[in-house]
């Protein structure tokens, strides 16, 4: 058998922690195949998704920004997981006897991370997300009717309004509460969860983007930023002894809910984790 090819494909690609995170999964399970960098421009794409069975690709990650073109196609061409036509999104693909299946592992991957490292369920628990971006989006939309409730706020109010607009369309909209600067406080000290959603913590010298004067006692913190081993956030969170970490596990398990996807084995998770704390020190 031809050995097997997988890939990322976005634009740009090169900074990605993919390839090193399922090589190694790819190696530890003798798996004959590899993980590519695939750098397609937008006018680009259709072409190579219709090209994928002939290019031999078995399965592709999908980034920034095409994430919602691949759904589009893979809705008029293949087959949509539920969730994935939920969000609007694809961030997985498979190829399936010919067919493309598009998938995203994203909410699944922070929900996976959240039970297993955090030792946090959310169902029936009230859960702040700051920040309402493309990470909220996903996490939100595969939370769903879980949680008591969903606190969401953003610097943009209208973003914050998009999400729950999107969100009302195939969940209960009494779960969906949107904060702004004048409930903030009372929202925060009401959840059992602070995800961190923004990209605040992803540089040098960023403060917290909560003052650690609102943080309760018992509150979890998930700070979705993973390019350093913690954030002020966590580090602020930490000191008040309240479980906290940081976003390297939702990337970890929605690498290894792809890598399942595809070979149908389980992921090799303690592997893929070395390897992607390895990559991101290469990074710098
Ligand atoms: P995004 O689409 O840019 O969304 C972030 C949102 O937060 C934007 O609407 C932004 O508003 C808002 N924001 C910025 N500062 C804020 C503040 N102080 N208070 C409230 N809202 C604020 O980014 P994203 O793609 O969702 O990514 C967010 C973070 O998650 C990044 O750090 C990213 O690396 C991380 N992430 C991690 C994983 C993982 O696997 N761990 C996966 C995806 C993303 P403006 O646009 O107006 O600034």
């Amino acid at each position: 058998m031809p050995k097997l090819t997988y890939g990322l494909i976005g634009h740009p690609v090169g900074h990605s922690l993919s390839p090193a995170m399922q090589n190694a999964a790819f190696d530890d399970l003798k798996i004959d195949a590899e993980y590519k960098l695939f750098d397609i421009e937008p006018a680009g794409l259709e072409k190579f998704l219709k090209d994928l069975v002939k290019n031999n690709i078995a399965g592709v990650n999908v980034t920034i920004p095409h994430k919602v073109k691949a759904k589009d196609f893979i809705k008029a061409n293949g087959v949509l997981n539920e969730h994935a036509e939920r969000l609007g999104a694809v961030n997985t693909i498979k190829v399936v006897g010919g067919k493309l299946m598009g998938f995203n592992t994203d909410g699944p991957g922070f929900y996976r991370s959240l039970v297993e490292d955090l030792k946090f369920e959310p169902e029936g628990k009230s859960v702040f997300v700051l920040g309402a971006g493309g990470a909220a989006r996903a996490i939100v939309m595969y939370l769903g009717n879980g949680p008591r409730e969903i606190f969401v706020t953003d610097i943009d109010d209208r973003m914050v309004e998009d999400l729950k607009k999107h969100f009302e369309k195939y969940y209960d909209h009494r779960r969906f509460k949107a904060v702004c600067k004048n409930n903030f406080k009372e929202s925060l000290d009401a959840s059992d969860l602070l995800v961190q959603a923004t990209p605040i913590g992803m540089h040098d010298g960023d403060p917290s983007p909560v003052d650690p004067k609102s943080l309760h006692p018992g509150l979890r913190v998930y700070d979705l930023v993973y390019n350093r081993p913690a954030t002020k956030l966590v580090e602020e969170a930490t000191r008040m002894k309240l479980h906290a970490m940081t976003g390297l596990g939702m990337l970890l398990c929605q690498g290894a809910i792809a890598f399942e996807l595809w070979t149908a084995k389980r992921a090799p998770i303690e592997v893929m984790r070395k390897a992607l704390k390895e990559a991101l020190k290469s990074h710098g």
